[in-house]
Order: C-alpha cells, then structure tokens, then sequence
C-alpha cells in the first residue's frame, strides 16, 4: 500500500510538533492482498478474520435507532450464549483492563478485603487496580507458570470463615493467564468459594470464546473480558458479565464510578447512557455469529487443538514448555529461551521473516516467547507460522531450526487440526 502524502496544515494551525512517524511494513501490508501476510501471533490482539474485519467500516448509524437497537440487543443475546450465563452482560468502549477495572467499582466499598489468586502479570494488575481503589488485597500468589491450588484456597477461605471478621467480600481469579500460558482449574475453586461466600470474580481476557468457561454452572458472579483475544474483534471493547449476587453487591457498594457504573445499564438494557463503539459492535457481532455457527464446543475443541500443535513444536526445536501438560492453556503458549537464545535477536528475525510474536513478563522478561493461538487464528497459519519460526532458528544458525515445523505438522494431523 502506497504512503498516504501528508496532509498539508490549515493556515493559522499549530505547526506539528514531529514530523510523520513512518509506518510499519505489516501495517502497511494490511489491506494489501498483494504482500504476504504478516503472522499475528501476539497473544492479543489476534487476528482479525477480513469476513468480520469489513464490517467495521459500515456506514454509522444513529445509536438512538431501532436499527442500533436491533445490534446492541443481538450483540448481547450472543454474548450471553458465550458467557454462558442467562444473566447480565454489558459491553463498554474499553480495553481488558477497563473491564477488570469495572468489576471492582461495581462490586465493592472503601476497606473491603479480597483475596487476590495472581498467578501471572495480569493477575498482579487486577490486585493493583483493587489496591488504588482502597482495597485490602490479601494475595495468594503461585510463581509464573503454576496455578492456584483449589485445595489450599479452600484452606484459606475457610480460616476466613471461621474468624472474626470482617471476612474476604470477594475473589479475584485470572482464569487464563496471558503472561504465563496456564489456565487453572476454575471449577473446583468456585466451589470453595461458593462455600465460603464471597462473590468470586473471573478475568476471562484471554479466555472467553477460546476457553470452556461456564459461567453459571461453575457459580461466577462476575466474568470480564475484552474484544481483541478469542473474540477474534479489534480490541476497544470491555465486556462484563454479573449474576444477582454481583447485582445486589453493585446496589451496596460505596466505591466512586461514573463511566463504568452498571446502574445506568440495568435500568435501559437497550438503550446504553452514552454513545457505544459503533463500529467496533459491527464487528463483534460478525465474530460472535461466527463462534455460534461454529458451536461453542467444536470452537473449544479447536483451541485445544492448536495448544496441541504448539506445545509439540517448541519442544522439539529446543524450547521447553513454561506450563505443565495439565495447566496449559488452550489459547497461549508460552516457551523458555534456551541458554544462549536472545530475545531480541530472535523477535527481529522472526519480524523479518513475517512474525510477530510476545515476549515474558514480569520476572520472565527476556526469557521467554509467548503466541496467542485462538480467535481467527486458523491451524494453516499456525503451521505457517512454524515454518516461520524454524526459518528465523536458521537465520540465528540455532541448532534446533527446521525441527519445529515437522513436530508441528505430525501434531496437527494428529489432532485432527488440518
Ligand atoms: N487480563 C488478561 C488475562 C490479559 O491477557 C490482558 C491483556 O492481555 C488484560 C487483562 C488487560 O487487557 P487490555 O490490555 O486489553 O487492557
């Protein structure tokens, strides 16, 4: 695609500061069905399937319309289904950690204890944000790339019971852990919490639409989540799920919230207070009637699918797996370097060869690569993406290059992914 010239300035108008930043090749490349595609594999935003992306840019409507009111409530019945919650789901203009955000000033007053289970960055983010916002966060962390122990956090929750008080008001749980790769055992600690009380609220960021969740037969007051992972949309939207128990909670809680407040919603289900990401709906809609015609099961079985494909392909270039066999995560994989492997040297080439991939977090920083694999990701682009991967190993001279792709490709038809 051709450089747009810059637009001259109107007189009288401030002289620009810098000039034009120069854009990147892959974005340049991105409506130009001429150049090769360039691999998103960051773990967020994924790839946009061009069938959802085109309807982004339909003309807008008013968003006081029966024609927006027809989209806001299909977004929202699909949403439901995907949740699997037959409960409130509300979407915001926001990011992720807008929806994490949104869960505490909804749910909780000055002083209130939660116990936090972080696992991860993100997990560590969400008992930050509950901090700022003059909580008590008793954290209950696991090193980076182990989960949380549903049999110790019942420990827990019951010492709380059986003290004085006043006792945890909530549970703050990364369902899937972006910065790790591990997805816990949600099931098993949603009863613990259920035994104990409080509301227990899931960060389904990198989970929701890739991952089995069940909202309300696992017991979860609250599930957050943004566009950009499985939901195979841009990112810019926030959406979160509550039951009655999060509701009445919402009703009680004395935290300061304008913007994110779920009142103003509940009491105009169809009519959102203020003006909604259009476009940004348009496109959610498309992903989520592609989910649904896909069926959340195949799409699950899909997800796991392509972990298998990964978790094959690293190892056998020499790459060990972060997370254990029983924790992985169906849509993140994250791999250590092996000693001598840089980070930066490797992330270049791979940008070189047409791949963009995540680096650690946190104390792994520099020590590890992570890919999304979920949303639009299709297993032939995973597969291209190995191929990828073994060229970038040859550029570096490493000696596992050319063994990922093949152990990539026996998993695949293994699986039953191609
Ligand atoms: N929680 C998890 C598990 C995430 O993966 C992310 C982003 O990667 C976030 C929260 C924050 O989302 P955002 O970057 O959209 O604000």
């Amino acid at each position: 695609m051709a450089d747009k010239p810059p637009v001259a300035a109107a007189p009288g108008a401030a002289a620009p500061v810098a000039g034009p930043r120069p854009v990147p090749a892959h974005a340049q490349q991105v409506s130009d069905p001429e150049l090769p595609e360039q691999l998103l594999m960051v773990p967020g935003p994924t790839p946009v399937p061009e069938a959802v992306r085109r309807y982004g840019s339909a003309p807008l409507i008013n968003h006081r319309s029966a024609a927006f009111t027809d989209l806001w409530a299909r977004v929202h019945a699909a949403l439901r289904q995907v949740f699997q919650t037959e409960h409130d789901v509300f979407v915001w203009p926001g990011s992720g950690t807008g929806a994490l955000e949104n869960t505490i000033v909804n749910c909780f007053s000055p002083g209130d204890r939660v116990l936090s289970l972080p696992m991860g960055a993100f997990g560590e983010r969400w008992s930050e944000i509950a901090e700022a916002f003059g909580l008590r966060v008793e954290r209950m962390a696991v090193p980076y790339g182990e989960a949380p122990d549903p049999e110790a956090v019942r420990q827990r929750l019951r010492a709380d019971r059986a003290g004085p008080g006043p006792h945890f008001a909530g549970v703050l749980l990364t369902f899937n852990e972006t910065s790790t790769g591990v997805t816990v055992k949600a099931p098993a600690i949603a009863a613990a919490v259920r035994e104990h009380g409080a509301l227990f609220l899931v960060d389904a960021v990198s989970a929701l639409g890739g991952a089995e969740l069940r909202m309300d037969a696992w017991g979860c007051d609250v599930v957050a989540t943004g566009s950009q992972k499985a939901l195979m949309a841009p990112p810019g939207l926030a959406a979160v799920a509550f039951g009655p128990r999060a509701w009445d909670a919402c009703q009680r809680a004395r935290l300061p919230r304008s913007y994110w407040d779920w009142r103003p919603y509940k009491q105009k289900p169809l009519d959102p207070p203020y003006t909604p990401a259009v476009s940004l709906l348009y496109e959610l809609d498309a992903s989520l009637r592609r989910i649904l015609a896909e069926g959340l099961p195949a799409c699950f079985a899909r997800h796991l699918a392509l972990r298998a494909v990964a978790r094959a392909a690293f190892p056998a270039a020499g790459f060990p797996l972060l997370a254990a066999e029983e924790h992985a995560s169906p849509t993140v994989t994250a791999a250590l370097l092996p000693e001598g492997m840089d980070f930066h040297a490797l992330s270049e080439a791979l940008d070189r060869r047409g791949a963009t991939v995540g680096g650690g977090m946190g104390p792994l920083r520099g020590r590890m690569l992570r890919i999304g694999h979920m949303g639009g990701l299709s297993a032939e682009q995973l597969l291209r993406f190995f191929g990828v991967f073994d060229s970038a190993l040859s550029d570096l001279s490493w000696r596992g290059a050319g063994a990922a792709l093949p152990a990539a490709r026996s998993a695949a038809a293994r699986v039953g992914a191609v």
